[in-house]
């Protein structure tokens, strides 16, 4: 019998291609691989969605640094500034830009691809490993942030008592990841892009999220929508390689239209993301 590792609730039943919990409505895919997600998955050609098959793309690095201002903006209203890991910190965008705010970086990056690019800047700081296998100090860092990451994870326990030890005393936890009871998720259902069984193994809505923090001794902060800055050819290479039925003629059609400068214009998108912050409690 499946157990939900939010609630413990003896019930998961079938949702989509997925299992859901009857109880808090957390989802995952219904054959979890046993380990942490493995290094096989995150080759150059996961990064073709991003349109970085070879190497650093200038116009991808100024949107995604748009996107790590806003949630910088939020964690400094928060957490003193000091060590901050992220975890999944492919090519070192948002380190880049929490550096040049007055940040002590570090990243781990379970891709090889990624990780030596982001060493080429970073050197030592960077670690390629998986999360839950490096080598990481224990009460050390002020902020650990987990953007596009958790639902990679087939079991979110052992990522968030890893987290909760590496964590300095009322240091921070930054997640963002797909909500399943956002407005994009509600209106597409089975059609939701963020359902991709393959990569994302789990899947949070605000309640889980917070249920799941409150099980490793965090204080929920700050629960919302986090918006995502985007440009069309960058949508264009997402929904390139993730193909969806609606979107992607959308998408591929605008591109053939608009002039190179309208293709490479950021603009702030609900793509259906959580933003939770939460600080450990004194314990
Ligand atoms: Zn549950």
């Amino acid at each position: 019998m499946d157990t939900c590792p939010i609630c413990n609730t003896y019930e998961m039943k079938r949702k989509y291609t997925f299992l859901a919990c009857s109880h808090c409505g957390f989802m995952k895919t219904r054959e979890l691989p046993l380990d942490s997600p493995g290094s096989a998955v995150y080759t150059p050609h996961y990064f073709r969605s991003w349109g970085m098959e070879a190497e650093d793309n200038p116009s991808v690095e100024k949107m995604k640094r748009k996107t790590a201002r806003f949630l910088l903006k939020k964690i400094e209203d928060l957490t003193p500034k000091g060590p901050l890991l992220d975890v999944g910190c492919a090519f070192g965008h948002f380190l880049q830009e929490a550096n040049d705010r007055g940040w002590d970086v570090y990243g781990v990056e379970i891709s090889a691809f990624a990780a030596n690019l982001a060493r080429k800047k970073w050197g030592e700081k960077i670690i390629h490993d998986s999360f839950l296998a490096a080598a990481l100090p224990e009460k050390f860092f002020h902020v650990v942030i987990m953007s596009d990451v958790i639902e990679h994870f087939p079991d979110p326990r052992p990522v968030l008592e890893k987290t909760k030890k590496i964590i300095s005393p009322k240091g921070t936890v930054v997640i963002v990841t797909p909500n399943t009871k956002s407005l994009s998720a509600l209106l597409m259902g089975r059609r939701w892009p963020h359902f991709n069984p393959k990569e994302h193994l789990i899947y949070f809505n605000p309640e889980t999220m917070k249920k799941a923090l409150e099980n490793n001794d965090f204080e929920l902060l700050k629960l919302g929508p986090s918006p995502k800055w985007m440009n069309l050819n960058y949508l264009n290479s997402q929904f390139t390689v993730y193909r969806h039925p609606l979107f992607t003629p959308i998408i591929n059609f605008l591109v053939r239209i608009a002039p190179q400068p309208l293709r490479e214009i950021d603009v702030p998108l609900l793509m259906g993301d959580l933003l939770a912050i939460a600080r450990k409690k004194d314990t």
